[in-house]
């Protein structure tokens, strides 16, 4: 069957939108609390509004494929140089780039354990084989990666912090990693949540790029930027490595609002620290309130809690009809658990208090 490969691919499992909940539920949208998609509960930075409406005028046109602006942007942001920036459609365009470039039937490609479930998508969507490596204390096992890599694999995705679990590996891992992983292989470090990070803890990336060329560091405008239905993100990388990637993009993939409203958010970097630090207080907040209700919870470095509640679907449904939106986390392989983004404090409270009846309820 042709088809084999596409329908091993996992359909990605989006959380249910506030209005579909409102309507199954006979809700208030507006009494709903959506935590399912660790989306940003801060909304957008001011001068995002701004640029938004300059460039609604211009929606007759194509966008700039080239995204000269925002690779400027995100070039003087991170250090780099402009050709070492390929913005995409979400983060998520680049894990499909990266697969397209470096696999193909014959080759495989390492994901660690609880790795975000798109990194399976993308390798089976082109026929190759994802290599599964178990997690050492819920973070990936460095050492037992490295002993997976043969000649076939060619590509490994890491995310820190990963979703779903949150977990973070430490900065030394992840350079010790970079270091030794064999230069046919290309490394993929996903920071979709580098931001919820305290500056200290997040990784040199410059560090990393003097200790291996084939790596791409990604990175998202859709998580602290609050940016997630515009779909824009990016890798960061080798010029060339980039050029060869840019020849599998769909054109255009980056519309000219999501490119404007970019450029205007990482200018923002009062509204990103404020950001930061508020997730970082209601994050330790909840954690707090868990812990003293007896929850099991994994340590989080991003904007999201891993909770063991049971029979996590179970608990998803009862806590959907009563307005408030988790992610059950079973097609990870991890049933007695839910994942909860950390949302404004109302919203957590909400959240905190339905979870309390509905464990109550489940004995
Ligand atoms: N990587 C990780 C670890 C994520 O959690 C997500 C979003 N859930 C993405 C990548 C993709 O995000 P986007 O395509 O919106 O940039």
């Amino acid at each position: 069957n042709p088809l084999t490969h596409v329908v091993s691919i996992p359909p990605y499992p989006p959380g249910r939108p506030t209005d579909a909940v409102a309507r199954e539920f006979g809700l208030d949208p507006a009494s709903i609390v959506k935590l399912a998609s660790n989306e940003s509960p801060h909304g957008v930075a001011p001068g995002v509004i701004a640029a938004l409406a300059e460039v609604d005028a211009a929606s007759n046109i194509y966008p700039d494929f080239d995204c000269y602006d925002l690779r400027h942007a995100i070039a003087a942001d991170v250090g780099m140089a402009p050709d070492q920036v390929l913005p995409g459609a979400g983060s998520s365009e680049i894990i499909l780039l990266a697969a397209r470039a470096y696999l193909d039937g014959t080759r495989k490609a390492i994901i660690p354990q609880y790795g975000f479930q798109s990194y399976e998508g993308a390798v089976r969507s082109v026929g190759a084989t994802p290599v599964f490596v178990p997690v050492k204390d819920w973070v990936p096992d460095i050492d037992a990666m490295l002993a997976a890599v043969d000649d076939d694999v060619h590509l490994v995705y890491l995310a820190s912090p990963n979703n779903p679990t949150g977990t973070v590996l430490p900065r030394a891992e992840i350079e010790r990693f970079a270091q030794a992983l064999p230069p046919h292989v290309l490394l993929v470090l996903d920071e979709a949540y580098r931001e919820f990070l305290a500056p200290e803890d997040r990784p040199d990336i410059a560090r990393l790029f003097q200790m291996r060329r084939n790596l791409i560091v990604m990175r998202t405008f859709s998580k602290i930027h609050g940016l997630a239905g515009l779909r824009v993100g990016y890798g960061l990388g080798d010029g060339e490595l980039l050029q060869v990637l840019r020849r599998l993009q769909l054109p255009f993939s980056v519309s000219a609002q999501a490119q404007a409203a970019a450029i205007a958010s990482l200018s923002d970097s009062t509204f990103l620290e404020r950001n930061r630090v508020e997730n970082e207080s209601e994050r330790a907040r909840v954690a707090a309130a868990l812990e003293k209700a007896g929850v099991r919870i994994l340590p989080s470095g991003g904007n999201f809690l891993l909770l063991e509640v049971g029979d996590g679907p179970a608990i998803s449904r009862e806590l959907m009809r009563r307005g408030v939106i988790i992610r059950p986390v079973a097609n990870y392989g991890l049933p007695t658990w839910i994942r909860a983004t950390i949302g404004l404090p109302r919203e957590n409270d909400v959240f905190l208090g339905a979870l309390d009846e509905v464990l109550r309820a489940a004995g």
